[in-house]
């Protein structure tokens, strides 16, 4: 989706686990709480953030992938975006059941060389152990999709970050997309939010100029 519009993705997860490989300080300080499913400190992420959003590749738009996670991080992306003369322009919120996710999260996998994405029963590859795209026989796993650190990480959303509902319809920024549909079906209503972010029909965090 960010490819296709051009946008860059910061996702605050990914920049943290590749933290947690590389054992920065930032990594190390993270790792435990990560491991356990719950939220990094907010002064380390809204740092983070903040280097971020300075870099020019997102002076011209950026796709917010898992921050903000609370209302307090809500409330310094205000500030960032105020800081930086940018407006949001959609909170994209993708409703899934708890039952589902679990099953979703807790099944996927993905191909260590390019990236492909598979899951254990929805969609294995077609030759058990070879990735169906480059062929490897390496795959990874997210330490967090263990069953037990994902019933940690929903209690932590839905105790710290099922507020942000609230306060984003409040702004007029809330679109809501099912996320118990298809997987086209989900890419198509995401797709309709960004041809028509001001309209309330659906709900990604994007900004731009
Ligand atoms: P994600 O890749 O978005 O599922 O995030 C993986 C983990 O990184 C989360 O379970 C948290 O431990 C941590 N994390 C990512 N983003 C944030 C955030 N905005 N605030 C606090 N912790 C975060």
């Amino acid at each position: 989706m960010a490819l296709r519009h051009n946008l860059v993705q910061l996702s605050t997860g990914e920049i943290l686990r590749a933290a947690v490989q590389a054992r920065t300080a930032l990594g190390n300080q993270a790792k435990s709480i990560m491991e356990q499913g719950g939220l990094v400190p907010d002064g380390i992420v809204n740092d983070i953030v903040a280097a971020r959003l300075e870099e020019p590749d997102c002076r011209t738009g950026f796709i917010l992938d898992g921050f903000p996670r609370n209302l307090a991080q809500a409330a310094v992306l205000d500030s960032l975006l105020n800081g930086l003369g940018k407006k949001l322009d959609a909170v994209i919120e993708i409703k899934v059941d708890d039952a589902a996710l679990l099953d979703r999260l807790s099944g996927r996998f993905s191909c260590a060389q390019c990236g492909c994405g598979y899951h254990d029963r929805h969609k294995p590859p077609a030759r058990p152990g070879t990735c169906d795209v480059c062929g490897s026989n390496e795959f990874t796993r997210r330490a967090d999709d263990k069953v037990e650190t994902l019933k940690n990480r929903l209690m932590a959303y839905h105790r710290e970050t099922s507020p942000l509902t609230g306060y984003y319809f409040a702004h007029g920024k809330l679109r809501s997309v099912d996320g118990m549909a298809s997987v086209e079906d989900v890419e198509a209503q995401i797709e309709r939010v960004f041809h028509a972010p001001e309209s309330r029909e659906e709900q990604i965090t994007i900004a731009h100029d």
